[in-house]
């Protein structure tokens, strides 16, 4: 099997958008709020969106599955206050598991939270137990910077995002650590927001005792590490100095890395630095780079064939990659699979 850890429901229709500008004008004018029942989406609208797009691509690349949440740069936490996140979490999470309702074989889903800049995240509780509850989520996006691109938060290792974690170890879910869109005009929000976010959620682990604290907690870094694995050695000398544990017994018990990386010497510098147990299959597709790349005649999301070509993997290896090391990290989803048969 190939099970893609990222994706995102970026092809949700038109109606959803629209929700999402009534409810922005509703902050300044509460008669225009619309209710959650003003959202209609047909399951055939649904089915369109998914069948034309994710679907297709996953057949033509030969991927079996993908765990689907919504779409990251829309999640955009900073808008409004928790009501705002709440309404908005709750008519994208129900989405996604319609989705994985309308292709049970094909997604699953993995839910956002309804963070809000200030706001103690056991607020967001809630909104989490019900998408594992009621709707099979088999993992959370976590935002370490709720605030979109100013860092108003505390690191991921403070007490304050511990309520998560608590209700993470309890359920064994993992949370992909994963920023929306930027509001700071310095970062890009794909190009550089993002990849800004998984290096430093990198960083606040290493320079903390979080998984002392949670031996089993585990996050998902995406978009292959940011610059982690590029910087390896300096990650490495930076535990020394700070006298923590080596990274192996410190983090890669509890971090892994996404195939979010858009060239073959990427990967390959991914999977020769990174231990194949730590590294899950992903492409993030129809999400930040949608083109064809001229060099190699293919899409630059078409992650698979960097994973076909690299040196640095035995067949084993990939099938780790593939599916094994996700059925270990996400214990949910290898429970939803084995009640397929698959
Ligand atoms: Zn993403």
């Amino acid at each position: 099997m190939i099970i893609d850890v990222h994706g995102h429901y970026t092809t949700a229709p038109a109606a959803l958008g629209q929700w999402r500008d009534l409810q922005m004008a509703g902050l300044r004018d509460p008669r225009k709020a619309p209710a959650a029942t003003d959202l209609r989406i047909s399951d055939d609208e649904i089915r369109e969106t998914i069948e034309n797009n994710q679907l297709r691509l996953m057949r033509e690349r030969g991927l079996d599955l993908t765990v689907f949440s919504p779409r990251a740069s829309f999640m955009a936490h900073h808008i409004g206050d928790f009501d705002t996140s709440s309404a908005w979490a709750e008519v994208c999470n129900e989405l996604c598991f319609r989705v994985s309702e309308l292709f049970p074989e094909h997604f699953v889903p993995a839910a956002m939270l309804p963070q809000s800049p200030g706001v103690d995240p056991r607020s967001c509780i809630t909104e989490l137990v019900r998408c594992v509850e009621h709707y099979g989520n088999v993992a959370i996006n976590l935002n370490p910077d709720p605030s979109g691109g100013h860092w108003t938060a505390p690191p991921l290792s403070d007490r304050f995002w511990y309520p998560i974690y608590e209700k993470m170890v309890e359920y064994d879910i993992p949370a992909m650590v994963h920023v929306s869109t930027s509001c700071n005009a310095c970062f890009h929000t794909t190009g550089a927001h993002y990849l800004n976010a998984d290096t430093t959620a990198f960083m606040q682990c290493l320079n903390s005792a979080l998984f002392q604290d949670f031996p089993t907690l585990r996050f998902v870094i995406p978009h292959g590490g940011g610059a982690v694995p590029y910087h390896w050695g300096r990650f490495r000398g930076l535990a020394q100095a700070l006298n923590t544990p080596p990274l192996e017994t410190h983090l890669l018990n509890n971090l892994f890395f996404d195939t979010c990386v858009y060239h073959q010497a990427g990967i390959d510098l991914l999977t020769r630095v990174i231990p194949t147990k730590n590294i899950l299959f992903a492409s993030e597709m129809v999400g930040a780079v949608r083109g064809m790349d001229p060099l190699t005649g293919h899409h630059f999301d078409d992650t698979k064939r960097y994973i076909e070509a690299t040196p640095y993997l035995s067949e084993e290896d990939r099938r780790q990659v593939y599916e094994g090391n996700a059925r270990r990290v996400f214990p949910r989803l290898d429970a939803v699979l084995r009640n397929q048969g698959r």
